[in-house]
């Protein structure tokens, strides 16, 4: 069966590749491709000579074309996973309508490492990526100010200064923020802060960035007073030890009673 193949491609760090996109990349009969130039580094690196045929959002019909002489083609974008802040969502339309399958490698993307490094949670969270500009951006940022998940955002470092302004605008100076920088490269930096020092600190940025917000509330960080009380009456503690105790490691009070009592029944 025909197939488009979507290959995830590093980020930074060329050794974050794996195995089986190199396979993709090696065995496909043409890799379709942002920048050619760009996807040729990474191919020369690993010695794969495929040949590569431009691709992106200003030479869409040329994938026609591409899918129409080939069984086998693969795709990759300049970074990390195509379709995300990226061309391929079109190509990938386009091939199923052409009766193609479609396999989409997992691997590299920005926003998920820095999601997961920011500290912020991880639960529940919405990717934005690159937030519009003119009119529509206010009125996204304003939706943003009410999101309840964490935010990833996606910016170009010629931009930052202003949308962390922005942001600030919005938000707050105290807000939680994390700026995950260069994620995979020699200047890897995650900075986590307030929104007010994020905005005086990376007021002219270099290099590339994922902004991560918390949630408008983040929720509280509540011991698990079952096992903590558990723990405590093991060590010896009861009655009204007990409920101090409890309430030193911020445990309500009346639950901390209510604990401690039980605890002297039993
Ligand atoms: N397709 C890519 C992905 O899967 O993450 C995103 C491509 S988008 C055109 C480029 C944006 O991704 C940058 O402006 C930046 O926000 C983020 N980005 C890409 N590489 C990064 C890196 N090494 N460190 C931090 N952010 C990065």
């Amino acid at each position: 069966m025909r197939k488009l193949v979507l290959v995830p491609t590093p980020i930074g760090h060329l050794a974050d590749v794996t195995l089986r996109a190199l396979e993709v990349l090696k065995e496909a009969e043409v890799v379709a491709c942002e920048d050619t130039r760009r996807t040729a580094k990474l191919l020369r690196h690993y010695g794969i000579a495929t040949p590569l045929v431009r691709v992106d959002q200003h030479t869409l019909e040329r994938a026609e074309r591409l899918l129409e002489e080939h069984d086998y083609v693969a795709y990759a974008s300049d970074a990390g996973t195509p379709g995300i802040s990226d061309p391929g969502a079109e190509l990938v339309a386009l091939a199923l309508a052409k009766g193609f399958r479609v396999e989409v490698l997992p691997g590299p993307t920005a926003f998920v490492p820095a999601l997961v490094a920011s500290g912020l949670p991880t639960a529940r969270f919405v990717f934005e990526g690159f937030l519009p500009t003119g009119r529509a951006r206010k009125k996204r940022l304003e939706a943003l100010a009410k999101e309840e998940r964490t935010v990833v955002l996606y910016e170009a470092p010629h931009r930052l200064g202003r949308t962390l302004s922005a942001l600030l605008e919005i938000y707050g100076p105290g807000h939680p923020v994390a700026l995950a920088r260069e994620l995979s490269k020699k200047h890897e930096e995650i900075w986590r802060g307030s929104l007010g020092e994020a905005a005086e600190r990376f007021a002219a940025p270099r290099g590339e960035f994922v902004i991560v917000l918390g949630p408008r509330e983040l929720p509280e960080a509540r011991p698990d007073v079952d096992s903590l009380a558990r723990a405590l009456a093991a060590e010896g503690l009861s009655g009204r030890a007990l409920a101090r105790a409890l309430e030193a490691a911020g445990v309500p009070r009346n639950e901390a009673r209510r604990w401690a009592y039980r605890k002297e029944e039993a």
